[in-house]
């Protein structure tokens, strides 16, 4: 851990090194020529978008050459926009609709120019994409999300000839991709997945039939890569298993991944209170024994839920403290009775990276009824993301940081 930022303010750490190796753990999941598209929508599921694509585009592991996927997606052209500068294609998910409102059409501009990828789900949206492409000059990428059963965005089955068609009409855009995303993927035993594969397969093999096979076809999110595998088509795209979260929401010891993020704040006050006493809104904590109750920099508008009240744990020590009381906008009061050398300034562990821990992803995502994807990428932009191990030295960079440290 870097010594720099200690424990004097809340931060979330990032472990290059777990990414990686999720990556890794993905990627012997696949065939030889899949190829994996990242999806670090979301700040990268509040990993910090900055960070993670850094990690995956210039450092190395296991001896695999740099960058560590083939593709990045993210859910808008602002997103999109944010990125670091790297070498990769980027996919814009979310489809393009009212491409003539409001700052939209400046925004589908500098996606054409940038060459990333715009997704298409009707005719009409196809249109305005053409003509500001032809307008700038440019050729735009543009893939169709199919929806198979999802049922939320994509172009129905029936409309998909014609889209295909319309496409081909425009010798401004170039179809690159196909795509479908399952409802169920995480349920090994629905089979609606295998439905809306096979729908897909059925609708689309003709068109990456051919000489020149261009057009690429994805389906699988991390549930579908290691559930469906038949699903992993010519790429995948994998988002929480990246970030060593295991889609069916347990850890899962055939699938080692590592949680990539750790969220800690320091204990900023304790205090004595005696048994009897009430901490905190609305009197919901009494003491059952005098007891120290500990101060936590951390509430709910940094995207610790207000549902942990009374209910969670954070660890002092390795030791688990419950949260005392309601947890508010920018506190968090911990009940220390157990942790009798607790002292201001130790770290507090708000969110644990060992899959096992009484503070892991998966039991906050219990105590708030929701699931890990939503803790995680709530995590608010008040808290400082750092990223630590492999160091800093990016791979192929060590000879000038060994430089830069002697001069
Ligand atoms: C978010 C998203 C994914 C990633 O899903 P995970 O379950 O996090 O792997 C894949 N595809 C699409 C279209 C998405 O929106």
């Amino acid at each position: 851990m870097d010594a720099r930022h200690g424990a004097s303010e809340p931060a979330v750490y990032i472990s290059r090194a777990a990414l990686l190796h999720n990556v890794g753990v993905v990627r012997r999941a696949l065939g030889e020529s899949t190829k994996i598209c990242a999806i670090v929508k979301a700040d990268a599921y509040g990993h910090d978008a900055q960070i993670v694509v850094d990690a995956l585009c210039n450092f190395s592991h296991e001896g695999a050459e740099a960058p560590m996927v083939d593709a990045l997606a993210v859910a808008s052209i602002d997103e999109a926009t944010a990125l670091p500068p790297n070498p990769l294609p980027v996919m814009v998910l979310r489809p393009v609709e009212n491409a003539f409102v409001g700052r939209q059409r400046a925004a589908i501009d500098h996606a054409v120019r940038s060459g990333w990828t715009l997704t298409l789900c009707s005719a009409a949206a196809a249109n305005d994409v053409a003509r500001i492409a032809m307008h700038a000059g440019k050729r735009a990428n543009v893939q169709i999300m199919v929806d198979t059963g999802m049922r939320r965005s994509g172009v129905c089955l029936n409309h998909l000839d014609e889209l295909i068609l319309r496409i081909e009409s425009h010798p401004s855009l170039r179809l690159c991709g196909l795509g479908t995303h399952f409802a169920t993927a995480e349920d090994a035993s629905n089979p609606l997945a295998v439905e809306q594969l096979h729908q897909f397969r059925a609708a689309t093999d003709l068109y990456v039939r051919g000489a020149e096979r261009t057009i690429r076809r994805h389906a699988a999110n991390s549930g579908a890569i290691f559930f469906w595998p038949e699903s992993q088509l010519d790429m995948v795209r994998p988002g929480i298993s990246l970030y060593g979260i295991d889609p069916a929401g347990k850890p899962n010891l055939n699938r080692p991944l590592r949680p990539v993020l750790k969220w800690t704040a320091p204990l900023i006050g304790i205090r004595d209170v005696k048994r009897g006493a009430t901490v905190g809104y609305g009197q919901t904590w009494k003491a059952g024994r005098d007891t120290r109750v500990g101060l936590v920099p951390v509430g709910y508008a940094d995207g610790y839920s207000r549902r942990f009240s009374n209910r969670g744990v954070m660890l002092v020590h390795g030791k688990a403290a419950p949260i005392a009381g309601i947890v508010s906008m920018d506190m968090t009061t911990i009940d220390l009775g157990e942790i009798s050398d607790a002292k201001v300034g130790d770290e507090v562990t708000i969110l644990d990276n060992d899959p096992l821990s009484p503070a892991s992803v998966y039991m906050l995502a219990r105590w708030a009824e929701t699931i890990p994807y939503e803790v995680v990428s709530r995590i608010g932009p008040r808290v400082k993301r750092i990223a630590i191990n492999p160091s800093e030295i990016p791979a192929g960079e060590e000879e000038d940081a060994a430089d830069l440290q002697e001069s």
